[in-house]
């Protein structure tokens, strides 16, 4: 699980992030606002924690902002005693839950897990994605078009997965290769480029309409 921390207090920030590591949790700090934003939109997150009262742009607006660009991924508000008002309107802005600080470390875990699980099982109820003329089979990996259909590989899947929960959004290399091989692998830009050349010759083998687009020197897209 790949949790992003956006708290301004750095200690607390990087305190919670060796936290989660000891706990089998990979988790990025941001320390404002707007790098949270940015981070938040990468899409790569299964939760997010977020402090409400940020430098640059507060807890609140984004979430709004995350919300609004589609992003679902479970957010969990971190407010002081005396911001009730803050609460409300921030669960009114599409953040699932919160906690109250000071709050302790197991229970931060169990929330962020709780979280976690719901981001999950929110995936796995859907059992075929679809985008134009394509669709894809998350239980057989395999990816159709009316009645001509091909098996993906587990890599192959996994980026085509990413591209068909983000339709139309540009994915840069970056993104791609921390989402599907993570921060600790191996994995160049090189491997998104192969795989992205994989996709592309299933996509005219199954006869689609649908193309990976390259956004010069910014990424891919789903078109
Ligand atoms: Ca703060």
């Amino acid at each position: 699980m790949r949790v992003l921390i956006v708290e301004d207090e750095e200690r607390l920030a990087d305190a919670l992030v060796q936290i989660f590591a000891r706990n089998k949790m990979t988790a990025d700090a941001s320390y404002n606002g707007i790098d949270g934003l940015d981070n938040a939109l990468s899409g790569i997150y299964d939760v997010i924690v977020l402090d409400i009262m940020l430098p640059g742009m507060d807890g609140i607006e984004v979430v709004r902002n995350i919300r609004k660009e589609g992003i679902k991924t479970p957010v969990l508000l971190l407010t002081a005693k005396d911001e009730i008002s803050d609460k409300v309107k921030g669960l009114d802005s599409g953040a699932d839950d919160y906690l109250t600080k000071p709050f302790s470390t197991d229970e931060l875990l169990a929330r962020v897990r709780a979280l976690g699980r719901r981001s999950t099982a929110d995936l796995v109820c859907e059992d075929t994605l679809s985008f134009g003329d394509i669709s894809l089979d998350i239980s057989t990996y395999t990816l159709s078009c009316g009645t001509n259909s091909v098996k993906l590989g587990l890599k192959e899947f996994s980026v085509m997965e990413l591209f068909m929960k983000n339709p139309g959004r540009v994915l840069s290399k970056e993104t791609i290769l921390l989402k599907i091989w993570g921060y600790d692998s191996d994995a160049e830009y090189n491997n998104v480029e192969v795989y992205i050349s994989f996709l592309r010759k299933k996509l005219a083998y199954i006869r689609s309409g649908a193309s990976i687009k390259t956004q010069r020197g910014i990424g891919y897209s789903l078109e």
